[in-house]
């Protein structure tokens, strides 16, 4: 019983050494966000775009820096300059992917569950001079970015909310993004997130999301920004 414990220990180890980002569950169950998100969406965007992500992230870490291997995806985005030029563009497209989907899936809940709260809400009135407003600007920033992409609600360095939109799997935190700041609130806008219910029709997901948004987890990420 001691060996074979042992045994499982040491693999466990060596997959965690191959491996290490790994797709998180998602909170709630893949039906949890109908009408607005269809569950067989949930399913691939979750189990096959994010797995691809984290597959590919893991796969050329382990090959090309394995001396990275132990940063944080955080940390890995925020300090994609040290990552080796020949592989730099596929950790800032996979790892963003990882990263920007991690956070993602925390920022949805069942539909209508929560309502702006807290510091964030007084926050955005104060900044974009009501909810609604707030939620007209982002919308713009998510229906007008061209192509794949990401539009985000982020605190910047001088502590103020700032909408923005960036480009593929970029993300606020790296340090080749445009406009930089900690992310409150995101929205992916990549077809593979709305287009099998949607298709082309992309204002009404972002109309939708508003149903799903889990504002007492934006809430949290306002806090842990603003300190
Ligand atoms: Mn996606």
């Amino acid at each position: 019983m001691k060996k074979l414990s042992l045994f499982v220990a040491c693999l466990l180890l060596a997959s965690a050494a191959h491996a290490q980002y790994s797709l998180p569950g998602l909170p709630f169950g893949y039906a949890a966000f109908e009408p607005a998100i269809d569950s067989m969406t949930m399913h691939i965007h979750h189990d096959v775009h994010h797995q691809a992500y984290v597959n590919n992230l893991n796969k050329v870490m382990a090959e090309n820096a394995p001396e990275l291997g132990t940063m944080k995806i955080q940390a890995l985005m925020r300090n994609l300059n040290i990552v080796p030029e020949n592989i730099r563009t596929s950790v800032r497209n996979n790892g963003g992917g990882h990263y920007n989907h991690c956070l993602f899936w925390t920022l949805m809940s069942p539909p209508n569950s929560t309502k702006p709260s807290g510091a964030l809400e007084k926050a955005i009135i104060e900044e974009f001079g009501s909810i609604d407003a707030f939620k007209a600007a982002f919308e713009t920033a998510a229906t007008t970015r061209f192509g794949s992409g990401w539009a985000w609600l982020i605190v910047d360095g001088n502590k103020k909310l700032k909408v923005c939109s960036t480009p593929n799997q970029d993300n606020p935190i790296m340090p080749v993004a445009e406009i930089q700041g900690m992310p409150v609130i995101a929205i992916d806008v990549w077809e593979h997130a709305y287009y099998l219910k949607y298709q082309a029709k992309r204002a009404d997901y972002v109309k939708n999301f508003w149903t799903i948004l889990n504002w007492d987890q934006a809430n949290k990420y306002y806090e842990v920004a603003m300190k």
